[in-house]
């Protein structure tokens, strides 16, 4: 792998976001770790006084209700899941407003899912409400809203969640701490920096006879692609490290970097790329080149075939020949309308449909790629 000058990565982050998880900031599982706690928040406070902006996603909600209601195994229900966060999420705050407070330093609680970031008003009501809170010098602390959300609203973990909250707040850089060095090579050597998200790499995290990883490190990979994707940094590194942060930010050789795909995406798209797909377009090679080489917008003459009902303005994304994902954006057309006009030319869609309403499918501004081109 190429040597990069850490230093220079970081020398112009203004806007960072940290993700601990429930292991990070616990002992014996359900019980906060005050020793813990008390570090990542000088950590914390120390960088925030360099001058940046600090966000964190903090897990361990479900597992410290646990321990408060005296239940020894997860619950299996989903009403019990979300009781025991709703029990859990006000002993954490409590407790990081009591730690944050000998710093004098305020923090606010935001509570999100994934139908928050669906809906595009509520998607920007959260990203100003941050911003707002960012600029009076607050630390906003940000977990799923757990005792709501259920598997269709639901973004299931709070790697990714952490990386849709690079995008809503336009942030600069995702630091993911956890109980691990970093992103681990087949020999179980932490990698140094990861310039693209390849095959190889998805199989390192999740492929078999893989040394050290585990399935925690699948959605730390999801996190990174859509982090990336969005033209920002993402790190993994050991919480249990003294002021990681800070060092990570003083270009200090800790955990694994993963750099850009490309230029920072505007607010919009990146909203787009974090929103749920509703259903899927699989378009044939010469769509798929004109999306991704030539920037052009989906035409009906390029869609093969049609997955899920969707209507006018929803999610969905696009898939090539092989079912590989390569772009998400808005539809102009319902799934029952895409069926009539795919294959067909543009001016055909008014005598099948009666009517004309876009010429695209998607619009070019409606539409972002992901993944690895
Ligand atoms: N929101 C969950 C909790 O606070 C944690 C989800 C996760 O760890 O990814 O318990």
């Amino acid at each position: 792998m190429k040597k990069i000058d850490r230093k220079s990565i970081f020398a112009n982050i203004r806007r960072i976001v940290v993700k601990v998880g429930t292991s990070s900031i616990t002992s014996l599982d359900t019980k906060l770790d005050l020793g813990k706690i008390g570090n990542l928040v000088k950590d914390l406070v120390q960088v925030k006084s360099s001058g940046k902006e600090v966000v964190l996603v903090t897990s361990g909600a479900i597992a410290t209700g646990m321990g408060k209601l005296g239940w020894k195994k997860r619950p299996d229900t989903i009403p019990g899941k979300q009781a025991a966060a709703a029990v859990g999420q006000t002993h954490l705050m409590r407790i990081y407003e009591l730690v944050f407070g000998e710093y004098d330093q305020l923090v606010a609680q935001i509570l999100l899912t994934q139908g928050d970031i669906n809906d595009r008003k509520r998607y920007i009501n959260a990203s100003n409400t941050i911003s707002t809170l960012l600029q009076a010098n607050v630390i906003p602390i940000v977990n799923e809203n757990d005792t709501v959300a259920v598997d269709e609203i639901k973004v299931g973990d709070n790697d990714t969640l952490s990386a849709h909250l690079i995008n809503l707040i336009k942030a600069d850089l995702l630091i993911i701490l956890s109980d691990v060095d970093g992103f681990y090579d087949n020999s179980g050597k932490v990698i140094d920096v990861i310039p693209a998200i390849t095959p190889e790499i998805k199989a390192m995290a999740g492929g078999e006879g893989s040394a050290v990883s585990t399935g925690g490190m699948i959605t730390k990979l999801k996190a990174a692609e859509i982090v990336t994707n969005a033209g920002e940094i993402m790190v993994i590194a050991n919480s249990q490290k003294p002021n990681i942060v800070s060092r990570i930010l003083n270009g200090e050789n800790e955990g694994t970097i993963f750099l850009p795909k490309g230029d920072k995406l505007p607010s919009r798209k990146r909203w787009i790329a974090s929103t749920h797909h509703k259903g899927t377009i699989k378009v044939d090679s010469g769509a798929k080149d004109a999306l991704i080489k030539h920037g052009r917008s989906l035409l009906p003459s390029g869609i093969i075939e049609v997955v899920g009902d969707f209507e006018f303005g929803d999610t969905v994304r696009c898939v090539d020949e092989e079912n590989v994902e390569f772009a998400k954006g808005l539809t102009n057309y319902s799934s029952v309308e895409v069926n009539l006009i795919k294959g067909k030319k543009t001016n055909e869609i008014e005598s099948i449909l009666g009517q004309i309403y876009y010429d695209e499918v998607i619009h070019r501004d409606n539409l972002v790629l992901i993944g690895n081109q």
